[in-house]
Protein backbone atom coordinates (compact mmCIF):
# COMPACT_ATOMS: atom_id res chain seq x y z
CA UNK A 1 0.00 0.00 0.00
CA UNK A 2 1.28 3.48 -1.04
CA UNK A 3 0.06 6.51 1.35
CA UNK A 4 -0.55 9.38 0.18
CA UNK A 5 -3.17 10.65 2.84
CA UNK A 6 -0.71 12.43 5.07
CA UNK A 7 -3.73 14.95 6.08
CA UNK A 8 -5.88 12.54 7.09
CA UNK A 9 -3.27 11.36 9.66
CA UNK A 10 0.36 10.42 10.03
CA UNK A 11 2.22 7.47 11.62
CA UNK A 12 3.69 8.65 15.06
CA UNK A 13 7.54 9.19 14.58
CA UNK A 14 9.68 6.30 16.22
CA UNK A 15 11.40 9.35 18.18
CA UNK A 16 8.11 10.65 19.68
CA UNK A 17 7.09 7.22 20.52
CA UNK A 18 10.68 6.67 22.84
CA UNK A 19 9.91 9.64 24.80
CA UNK A 20 6.64 8.52 25.16
CA UNK A 21 7.27 4.68 25.95
CA UNK A 22 8.68 5.46 29.63
CA UNK A 23 4.99 7.22 31.08
CA UNK A 24 2.77 4.61 30.23
CA UNK A 25 4.33 2.13 33.17
CA UNK A 26 7.77 3.17 34.87
CA UNK A 27 6.97 6.76 35.32
CA UNK A 28 2.91 6.38 35.39
CA UNK A 29 2.13 8.60 38.27
CA UNK A 30 -1.05 11.07 38.06
CA UNK A 31 0.43 14.54 37.96
CA UNK A 32 -1.71 16.06 40.84
CA UNK A 33 -0.25 13.38 43.36
CA UNK A 34 2.02 14.70 45.84
CA UNK A 35 4.41 12.15 46.18
CA UNK A 36 7.35 11.45 43.83
CA UNK A 37 5.92 9.29 41.27
CA UNK A 38 3.25 12.25 40.26
CA UNK A 39 5.54 14.81 40.42
CA UNK A 40 7.96 13.18 37.87
CA UNK A 41 4.86 12.92 35.80
CA UNK A 42 3.67 16.35 36.60
CA UNK A 43 7.34 18.07 35.66
CA UNK A 44 6.78 15.46 32.53
CA UNK A 45 3.73 17.66 31.76
CA UNK A 46 5.63 21.05 32.70
CA UNK A 47 8.67 20.02 30.09
CA UNK A 48 6.02 20.04 27.88
CA UNK A 49 4.13 22.60 28.11
CA UNK A 50 7.67 24.66 27.97
CA UNK A 51 8.26 23.40 24.80
CA UNK A 52 5.42 23.84 22.77
CA UNK A 53 5.48 27.56 24.42
CA UNK A 54 8.59 28.02 23.01
CA UNK A 55 7.23 26.69 19.82
CA UNK A 56 4.23 28.92 19.60
CA UNK A 57 6.30 31.79 21.19
CA UNK A 58 4.23 31.83 24.01
CA UNK A 59 3.92 31.27 27.81
CA UNK A 60 3.65 27.84 28.75
CA UNK A 61 0.44 28.86 31.00
CA UNK A 62 -1.08 30.08 27.72
CA UNK A 63 -1.29 26.20 26.26
CA UNK A 64 -4.29 23.96 27.56
CA UNK A 65 -4.01 20.53 26.36
CA UNK A 66 -7.05 18.68 25.01
CA UNK A 67 -8.17 15.32 23.59
CA UNK A 68 -7.42 16.36 19.82
CA UNK A 69 -8.02 19.26 17.56
CA UNK A 70 -11.58 18.98 17.48
CA UNK A 71 -11.75 19.11 21.38
CA UNK A 72 -9.30 22.17 21.05
CA UNK A 73 -12.03 23.78 18.26
CA UNK A 74 -14.93 23.66 20.48
CA UNK A 75 -13.25 25.25 23.17
CA UNK A 76 -12.15 28.07 21.36
CA UNK A 77 -15.78 28.52 19.94
CA UNK A 78 -17.77 27.77 22.61
CA UNK A 79 -15.22 28.85 25.49
CA UNK A 80 -14.90 32.21 24.14
CA UNK A 81 -18.91 32.82 23.06
CA UNK A 82 -20.05 31.08 26.22
CA UNK A 83 -18.01 34.03 28.19
CA UNK A 84 -19.32 36.71 26.09
CA UNK A 85 -22.96 35.76 25.98
CA UNK A 86 -24.16 38.86 27.48
CA UNK A 87 -22.27 41.54 25.95
CA UNK A 88 -21.49 40.93 22.30
CA UNK A 89 -22.64 38.29 20.15
CA UNK A 90 -21.70 37.85 16.49
CA UNK A 91 -19.79 34.47 15.06
CA UNK A 92 -18.12 35.15 11.79
CA UNK A 93 -16.75 31.69 10.20
CA UNK A 94 -16.23 30.04 6.88
CA UNK A 95 -18.15 27.41 4.75
CA UNK A 96 -14.57 26.05 4.26
CA UNK A 97 -13.90 25.11 7.91
CA UNK A 98 -13.14 21.94 9.32
CA UNK A 99 -16.22 20.75 10.82
CA UNK A 100 -15.48 20.91 14.06
CA UNK A 101 -15.41 24.31 13.44
CA UNK A 102 -18.47 24.72 11.17
CA UNK A 103 -20.63 22.35 13.36
CA UNK A 104 -20.25 23.99 16.53
CA UNK A 105 -20.44 27.38 15.04
CA UNK A 106 -24.43 26.34 13.82
CA UNK A 107 -24.79 24.66 16.73
CA UNK A 108 -24.00 27.66 18.88
CA UNK A 109 -26.53 29.21 16.81
CA UNK A 110 -29.18 26.96 17.18
CA UNK A 111 -28.78 25.96 20.86
CA UNK A 112 -27.70 29.46 22.11
CA UNK A 113 -29.02 31.49 19.80
CA UNK A 114 -25.59 32.82 19.15
CA UNK A 115 -26.12 34.78 15.36
CA UNK A 116 -24.16 33.43 13.25
CA UNK A 117 -22.55 35.13 9.59
CA UNK A 118 -20.25 32.99 6.86
CA UNK A 119 -17.51 34.79 5.59
CA UNK A 120 -16.97 34.92 1.62
CA UNK A 121 -14.75 32.84 0.39
CA UNK A 122 -12.81 33.63 -2.88
CA UNK A 123 -12.61 30.89 -5.64
CA UNK A 124 -9.43 29.52 -4.38
CA UNK A 125 -11.17 29.19 -0.35
CA UNK A 126 -9.62 31.92 0.90
CA UNK A 127 -10.70 33.95 3.31
CA UNK A 128 -9.64 37.35 2.17
CA UNK A 129 -9.20 41.02 4.19
CA UNK A 130 -11.80 42.53 2.33
CA UNK A 131 -14.67 39.61 3.34
CA UNK A 132 -13.92 39.78 6.91
CA UNK A 133 -14.03 43.42 7.04
CA UNK A 134 -17.26 43.43 5.03
CA UNK A 135 -18.91 41.49 7.59
CA UNK A 136 -17.51 42.78 11.12
CA UNK A 137 -19.90 44.59 12.86
CA UNK A 138 -19.82 45.99 16.26
CA UNK A 139 -21.42 43.62 17.75
CA UNK A 140 -19.21 40.99 16.82
CA UNK A 141 -17.51 38.47 19.63
CA UNK A 142 -15.40 36.48 17.55
CA UNK A 143 -13.81 35.60 14.11
CA UNK A 144 -12.54 31.77 13.17
CA UNK A 145 -10.68 31.10 10.15
CA UNK A 146 -8.75 28.20 9.51
CA UNK A 147 -4.65 28.46 8.69
CA UNK A 148 -4.93 25.91 6.07
CA UNK A 149 -7.49 24.09 4.92
CA UNK A 150 -7.50 20.13 4.97
CA UNK A 151 -9.45 19.39 1.95
CA UNK A 152 -8.10 22.32 -0.34
CA UNK A 153 -4.65 22.82 1.12
CA UNK A 154 -5.78 27.06 0.89
CA UNK A 155 -3.57 28.75 3.07
CA UNK A 156 -5.13 31.90 5.00
CA UNK A 157 -3.77 35.10 5.47
CA UNK A 158 -4.05 35.21 8.94
CA UNK A 159 -1.95 38.08 10.54
CA UNK A 160 -3.77 40.36 7.97
CA UNK A 161 -7.13 38.89 9.15
CA UNK A 162 -6.24 38.83 12.92
CA UNK A 163 -4.68 42.87 12.42
CA UNK A 164 -8.16 43.30 11.58
CA UNK A 165 -9.85 41.34 14.08
CA UNK A 166 -7.72 43.49 16.83
CA UNK A 167 -7.99 46.86 15.17
CA UNK A 168 -12.17 45.84 15.48
CA UNK A 169 -11.84 44.81 19.14
CA UNK A 170 -12.95 40.77 18.10
CA UNK A 171 -11.42 37.64 19.96
CA UNK A 172 -9.79 36.00 16.49
CA UNK A 173 -9.26 32.06 16.98
CA UNK A 174 -7.93 29.75 14.04
CA UNK A 175 -7.72 26.21 13.64
CA UNK A 176 -4.09 25.25 12.92
CA UNK A 177 -4.50 21.94 13.05
CA UNK A 178 -3.59 21.20 9.10
CA UNK A 179 -1.22 23.98 9.16
CA UNK A 180 1.14 23.08 12.14
CA UNK A 181 2.90 20.18 9.81
CA UNK A 182 4.47 22.81 7.53
CA UNK A 183 4.07 26.34 8.87
CA UNK A 184 4.98 29.03 11.21
CA UNK A 185 2.58 28.62 14.02
CA UNK A 186 4.50 31.51 16.24
CA UNK A 187 1.34 33.57 17.50
CA UNK A 188 2.75 36.87 18.27
CA UNK A 189 3.96 37.03 14.31
CA UNK A 190 0.09 35.59 13.37
CA UNK A 191 -1.37 38.13 15.99
CA UNK A 192 -4.25 35.43 17.14
CA UNK A 193 -5.58 35.31 20.18
CA UNK A 194 -6.67 31.57 20.32
CA UNK A 195 -5.57 28.64 17.83
CA UNK A 196 -6.26 25.14 17.85
CA UNK A 197 -3.48 22.00 17.30
CA UNK A 198 -3.37 18.29 17.14
CA UNK A 199 -1.25 16.08 17.32
CA UNK A 200 -1.77 13.64 14.54
CA UNK A 201 -1.32 15.78 11.81
CA UNK A 202 2.50 16.23 12.45
CA UNK A 203 3.93 12.59 13.68
CA UNK A 204 2.04 12.56 17.11
CA UNK A 205 0.15 10.11 18.91
CA UNK A 206 -4.24 10.78 17.90
CA UNK A 207 -6.02 11.64 20.89
CA UNK A 208 -3.47 14.84 21.85
CA UNK A 209 -4.28 18.20 21.10
CA UNK A 210 -3.88 21.59 22.37
CA UNK A 211 -5.77 25.44 22.50
CA UNK A 212 -3.68 28.30 22.85
CA UNK A 213 -5.13 31.17 24.99
CA UNK A 214 -3.95 34.78 24.94
CA UNK A 215 -3.23 35.66 28.63
CA UNK A 216 -6.29 37.78 29.27
CA UNK A 217 -9.13 36.13 27.10
CA UNK A 218 -12.32 35.39 28.79
CA UNK A 219 -13.42 31.45 28.13
CA UNK A 220 -16.24 29.64 29.90
CA UNK A 221 -14.37 26.12 31.48
CA UNK A 222 -15.19 23.08 28.79
CA UNK A 223 -14.90 20.48 31.35
CA UNK A 224 -15.70 20.59 35.07
CA UNK A 225 -13.97 18.86 37.64
CA UNK A 226 -10.23 19.05 38.71
CA UNK A 227 -8.46 22.39 38.15
CA UNK A 228 -6.08 20.89 35.22
CA UNK A 229 -5.24 22.79 32.30
CA UNK A 230 -5.97 26.42 34.72
CA UNK A 231 -9.20 24.82 35.37
CA UNK A 232 -10.29 25.11 31.66
CA UNK A 233 -10.07 21.36 31.19
CA UNK A 234 -10.40 19.20 33.55
CA UNK A 235 -9.17 15.58 33.73
CA UNK A 236 -6.38 13.68 34.19
CA UNK A 237 -3.10 14.54 32.46
CA UNK A 238 -2.99 11.44 29.50
CA UNK A 239 1.03 12.70 29.99
CA UNK A 240 2.47 10.18 27.48
CA UNK A 241 0.69 11.43 25.01
CA UNK A 242 0.75 15.33 25.75
CA UNK A 243 4.97 14.41 26.18
CA UNK A 244 4.36 12.85 22.48
CA UNK A 245 2.60 15.76 20.91
CA UNK A 246 5.00 18.45 22.23
CA UNK A 247 7.92 15.81 20.71
CA UNK A 248 6.20 15.96 17.64
CA UNK A 249 5.63 19.83 18.01
CA UNK A 250 9.55 20.92 18.39
CA UNK A 251 10.57 17.65 15.82
CA UNK A 252 8.26 19.76 13.12
CA UNK A 253 9.52 23.16 14.16
CA UNK A 254 12.89 22.16 13.50
CA UNK A 255 12.98 20.12 10.87
CA UNK A 256 10.45 22.49 8.59
CA UNK A 257 12.44 23.45 5.88
CA UNK A 258 13.84 20.30 5.41
CA UNK A 259 10.80 18.52 5.18
CA UNK A 260 8.75 21.01 3.37
CA UNK A 261 12.44 20.27 0.67
CA UNK A 262 11.07 16.59 0.59
CA UNK A 263 7.65 16.68 -0.35
CA UNK A 264 7.43 20.03 -2.08
CA UNK A 265 9.04 18.87 -5.26
CA UNK A 266 6.91 15.76 -5.63
CA UNK A 267 4.06 17.98 -5.33
CA UNK A 268 4.40 20.52 -7.90
CA UNK A 269 5.53 17.47 -9.71
CA UNK A 270 1.70 15.79 -9.29
CA UNK A 271 -0.32 19.04 -9.88
CA UNK A 272 1.48 19.90 -13.82
CA UNK A 273 1.43 16.01 -14.49
CA UNK A 274 -2.52 15.32 -13.78
CA UNK A 275 -3.62 18.66 -14.81
CA UNK A 276 -1.79 17.67 -18.46
CA UNK A 277 -2.50 14.08 -18.71
CA UNK A 278 -6.21 14.32 -17.05
CA UNK A 279 -8.62 15.62 -19.17
CA UNK A 280 -11.37 17.79 -17.72
CA UNK A 281 -9.51 18.07 -14.34
CA UNK A 282 -9.56 21.42 -11.83
CA UNK A 283 -6.48 22.12 -9.09
CA UNK A 284 -8.94 22.75 -6.10
CA UNK A 285 -7.90 25.16 -3.93
CA UNK A 286 -5.08 28.29 -4.26
CA UNK A 287 -2.06 27.64 -7.13
CA UNK A 288 0.28 28.99 -4.78
CA UNK A 289 -0.47 29.96 -1.38
CA UNK A 290 -1.27 26.17 -0.23
CA UNK A 291 0.15 23.48 1.86
CA UNK A 292 3.74 22.04 0.34
CA UNK A 293 2.22 18.82 0.56
CA UNK A 294 -0.82 19.16 -1.00
CA UNK A 295 -2.43 18.55 -4.09
CA UNK A 296 -6.22 18.51 -4.73
CA UNK A 297 -8.56 18.22 -8.04
CA UNK A 298 -12.06 17.72 -9.38
CA UNK A 299 -12.46 15.54 -12.20
CA UNK A 300 -15.79 16.15 -14.13
CA UNK A 301 -18.49 13.33 -13.89
CA UNK A 302 -15.99 11.33 -11.69
CA UNK A 303 -17.76 9.38 -8.33
CA UNK A 304 -15.60 10.35 -6.75
CA UNK A 305 -15.71 7.16 -3.94
CA UNK A 306 -15.67 5.16 -7.00
CA UNK A 307 -12.31 6.36 -7.81
CA UNK A 308 -10.96 6.31 -4.17
CA UNK A 309 -11.94 2.35 -3.89
CA UNK A 310 -10.07 1.67 -7.43
CA UNK A 311 -7.17 3.61 -6.37
CA UNK A 312 -7.49 1.32 -3.10
CA UNK A 313 -7.67 -1.43 -4.75
CA UNK A 314 -4.72 -0.83 -7.01
CA UNK A 315 -2.52 -0.17 -3.81
CA UNK A 316 -3.12 3.93 -3.11
CA UNK A 317 -4.48 5.36 -0.32
CA UNK A 318 -5.59 8.10 -0.66
CA UNK A 319 -8.92 10.86 0.05
CA UNK A 320 -11.60 12.65 -1.33
CA UNK A 321 -10.95 15.35 0.71
CA UNK A 322 -12.12 15.08 4.52
CA UNK A 323 -11.21 11.60 6.00
CA UNK A 324 -14.26 12.15 8.09
CA UNK A 325 -17.02 12.33 4.70
CA UNK A 326 -16.87 8.37 3.31
CA UNK A 327 -19.89 7.19 2.37
CA UNK A 328 -21.70 10.51 2.22
CA UNK A 329 -22.96 10.97 -1.44
CA UNK A 330 -23.22 14.58 -1.30
CA UNK A 331 -20.92 16.68 -2.62
CA UNK A 332 -18.35 18.46 -0.12
CA UNK A 333 -19.63 21.97 1.10
CA UNK A 334 -16.00 22.55 1.10
CA UNK A 335 -16.23 22.12 -2.97
CA UNK A 336 -19.11 23.79 -2.86
CA UNK A 337 -18.24 26.97 -1.46
CA UNK A 338 -15.57 27.59 -4.42
CA UNK A 339 -18.34 27.53 -6.94
CA UNK A 340 -18.10 24.62 -8.81
CA UNK A 341 -21.11 22.48 -10.20
CA UNK A 342 -22.28 19.13 -8.99
CA UNK A 343 -20.64 17.61 -11.40
CA UNK A 344 -17.34 18.67 -11.00
CA UNK A 345 -17.76 18.73 -7.06
CA UNK A 346 -18.35 14.99 -6.67
CA UNK A 347 -15.47 14.01 -8.30
CA UNK A 348 -12.71 15.22 -5.83
CA UNK A 349 -9.19 14.05 -5.04
CA UNK A 350 -7.02 14.91 -2.35
CA UNK A 351 -3.32 13.40 -2.15
CA UNK A 352 -1.04 14.52 0.34
CA UNK A 353 2.39 13.84 1.05
CA UNK A 354 4.72 12.82 3.73
CA UNK A 355 7.77 11.54 5.47
CA UNK A 356 7.67 8.25 3.48
CA UNK A 357 7.30 9.59 0.48
CA UNK A 358 9.67 8.48 -2.13
CA UNK A 359 9.63 9.76 -6.11
CA UNK A 360 8.91 6.37 -6.99
CA UNK A 361 6.19 6.57 -5.20
CA UNK A 362 4.71 9.05 -7.12
CA UNK A 363 5.73 7.98 -10.27
CA UNK A 364 3.64 4.87 -9.46
CA UNK A 365 0.74 6.74 -8.72
CA UNK A 366 0.98 9.09 -11.76
CA UNK A 367 0.92 5.99 -13.91
CA UNK A 368 -1.98 4.74 -12.76
CA UNK A 369 -4.47 7.31 -12.02
CA UNK A 370 -5.47 8.24 -15.44
CA UNK A 371 -6.35 4.96 -16.66
CA UNK A 372 -8.31 5.01 -13.32
CA UNK A 373 -9.67 8.16 -14.03
CA UNK A 374 -11.11 7.44 -17.52
CA UNK A 375 -12.32 3.82 -16.31
CA UNK A 376 -14.62 5.74 -13.19
CA UNK A 377 -15.71 7.86 -16.02
CA UNK A 378 -17.12 5.27 -18.37
CA UNK A 379 -18.85 3.79 -15.51
CA UNK A 380 -20.40 7.36 -14.60
CA UNK A 381 -21.61 7.36 -17.77
CA UNK A 382 -23.48 4.21 -18.46
C1 LIG B 1 -7.86 16.84 11.56
C2 LIG B 1 -8.37 18.22 11.70
C3 LIG B 1 -9.13 18.60 12.82
C4 LIG B 1 -9.54 17.63 13.88
O1 LIG B 1 -8.46 17.20 14.65
P1 LIG B 1 -8.60 15.85 15.52
O2 LIG B 1 -7.38 15.82 16.36
O3 LIG B 1 -8.65 14.72 14.52
O4 LIG B 1 -9.85 15.97 16.29
C5 LIG B 1 -9.54 19.91 12.90
N1 LIG B 1 -9.22 20.81 11.95
C6 LIG B 1 -8.48 20.48 10.87
C7 LIG B 1 -8.14 21.53 9.88
C8 LIG B 1 -8.03 19.18 10.71
O5 LIG B 1 -7.31 18.86 9.63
Amino acid sequence: MIYLDYAATTPVDERVLAKMMPYFRDSFGNPSSIHRLGQKAEAAVDEAREKVAAVLGCRSDEVIFTSCGSEADNLALRGAMMAHKDSTKWLLTAKTEHHAVSKTAIQLEKEYGFPLEWLDVNEHGMVTVESLKKAVCNNTTLASVMYANNEIGTINPISDLAQIAKANHILFHTDAVQAAAYLDVNVNKLGVDLMSLGGHKFYGPKGVGALYVRKGTKLMPHLTGGGQEFSLRAGTHNVPYIVGFAEALHLAATERVERIAHVQPMRDHIIGSVLETIPDSKLTGHPEQRLPNHASFIFKDVDGNLLLQMLDAAGFACSSGSACKTGNPEPSEVITALGHSREWALGSLRITLGADTTAEHVESFLKSLPSLVEKARLINHR
